[in-house]
Formats: structure tokens, C-alpha cells, sequence
């Protein structure tokens, strides 16, 4: 089996570690004896929508979101909406997730987003939302928890029947107010957190693993097990400073 990594914007939208995402699906993959192929997309360059299993967006300063902002507006939105229709899953991190939605307001003006999900995300004078944060999700039967860190002076605001990543345990979330953290629209999965990410929270990696290997060898493909002692002691001691500093 192969599994099939498509990273937008990898030298612009990585910030905070958000490389580690990468390789962790690669060495879970690897791990399990799954081929993992890794393509970049860069400004100015297509991508086949048929062609990858999960399409990732990182982190990114304003002024990074405004340098790849008209080019995956102008030259990605399609492609990007046909991946999805498709129903292959994204992950957008932070500065990623803001794109996602309708437009980000800077004091200065307006970047626009791809309008995949409707949110949107307004810049504030207020000091910036950061430091650990751990959230609820209902991705799963199990209500797992998600931990990371956040830091991001945009604060993003879900439109009506949106439904959020999850709950907000201990952190600002979304916006600081509403408890609410990311957005989940079907196959799309949006957040805050940094850290990175997916290995703080291998149950995560391993989800969007799995679900991109089921469109392609079908529905009775199980992951193995893997020892994850290490990965269950990032998890807690991440839990553990997010809930310490409620
Ligand atoms: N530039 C965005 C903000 O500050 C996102 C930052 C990030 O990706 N950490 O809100």
C-alpha cells in the first residue's frame, strides 16, 4: 500500500515545527511497511486532485499568508475543491486554517481565503492568543483529546451551523470567546494547533492515515499497532501543561 502526502506551500507555511507533522505520517507509514511518496506544491505550480491521499497546509506569519494567498485563491481553489469533493481529507494548521475560510481581515485590508468552509477570521489589537491548549474533539467514538500549542493574533469566528474541531479543555481556541477550536466540514479538518501537531497526537495521524488507505484498498484495511509509549508521554506532558495552566 502507498499512502500519498501533498504539502501546499512547504517553504512558505511552516512555521512552529510544522514540519514534524510531515514526518511523522512518513515514519508511521514506513513503520508499517506503506510506501509514503511526499509531493510538494509550491506558488504557481498544479497538482493532479486524483493523485494524493492527504492534502496538508501548515502555519504562517501574515506576511507569508499574503505571499501565497493570491496563488491559492487564483490558481489552487479548483483543485483544491475538487480534492475534496472527492473526499480526500485536509489538514490546514493555523495560518493554513485561516485560508481555509472566507477572507482574513488585517487592519490594513483583507486577504482572501478559498471559501471551503465558512469561517472567517478578523486581526486584533488585542494581545495575540497564545500558549498550550488542549481541546475535545467528537472525531472519534472515543471523544479523543487533541493537545498542541497555540499562537496567532487572528481570531477566527464560525459561521452558523459550522461545526468546530472541538471543545475548548484548557486555551483560547478560535477566537478567545466562544470555546470553540478549528473547524471540521466533512473531510476538512482545520486548527489552531501547532507543536507540531499530529506527533502530540497519534491517534490524529493515524486517522487520516487510515481513512486514505480505505478510499484506496477499501474498508477493511485496520493499521497496525505501533509501540507508542514515547508518543502517549508527549501526549500527557502536553495535556499536563495545557490543564496547569488553566
Ligand atoms: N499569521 C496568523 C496569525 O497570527 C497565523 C499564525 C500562525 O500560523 N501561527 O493569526
Amino acid at each position: 500500500m502507498k499512502f500519498r502526502l501533498l504539502s501546499l506551500y512547504p517553504e512558505q507555511m511552516n512555521i512552529y515545527a510544522d514540519r514534524g507533522n510531515i514526518l511523522l505520517l512518513r515514519k508511521r507509514c514506513e513503520w508499517r511497511g506503506i510506501d509514503f511518496e511526499l509531493t510538494g506544491c509550491s506558488i504557481g505550480e498544479g497538482f493532479n486532485p486524483s493523485a494524493h491521499d492527504l492534502l496538508y497546509i501548515g502555519g504562517g506569519q501574515d506576511r507569508d499568508q499574503r505571499v501565497v494567498a493570491g496563488d491559492l485563491v487564483g490558481g489552487k481553489r479548483e483543485l483544491i475543491r475538487e480534492f475534496v469533493d472527492q473526499g480526500h481529507s485536509l489538514l490546514a494548521v493555523c495560518g493554513g486554517y485561516q485560508l481555509l475560510g472566507n477572507f482574513y481581515e488585517l487592519g490594513s485590508g483583507q486577504i482572501e481565503g478559498l471559501g471551503l468552509v465558512d469561517i472567517h477570521t478578523v486581526r486584533s489589537e488585542e494581545p495575540r492568543l497564545v500558549g498550550p491548549v488542549a481541546i475535545e474533539t467528537r472525531l472519534t467514538e472515543s471523544s479523543p483529546t487533541l493537545v498542541g500549542f497555540e499562537n496567532h493574533g487572528g481570531r477566527t469566528w464560525l459561521g452558523s451551523g459550522v461545526q468546530p474541531l472541538g471543545r475548548v479543555i484548557s486555551g483560547h481556541g478560535n477566537n478567545g470567546e466562544d470555546g470553540t477550536e478549528g473547524v471540521r466540514s466533512g473531510n476538512v479538518i482545520g486548527t489552531y494547533l501547532h507543536g507540531p501537531l499530529l506527533p502530540k497526537n497519534v491517534w490524529l495521524a493515524d486517522h487520516l492515515i487510515e481513512s486514505g488507505l480505505r478510499r484506496n484498498y477499501g474498508d477493511d484495511v485496520r493499521l497496525t499497532q505501533l509501540d507508542d509509549g514515547l508518543e502517549a508521554a508527549a501526549h500527557e506532558v502536553a495535556l499536563a501543561a495545557a490543564l496547569s495552566d488553566r
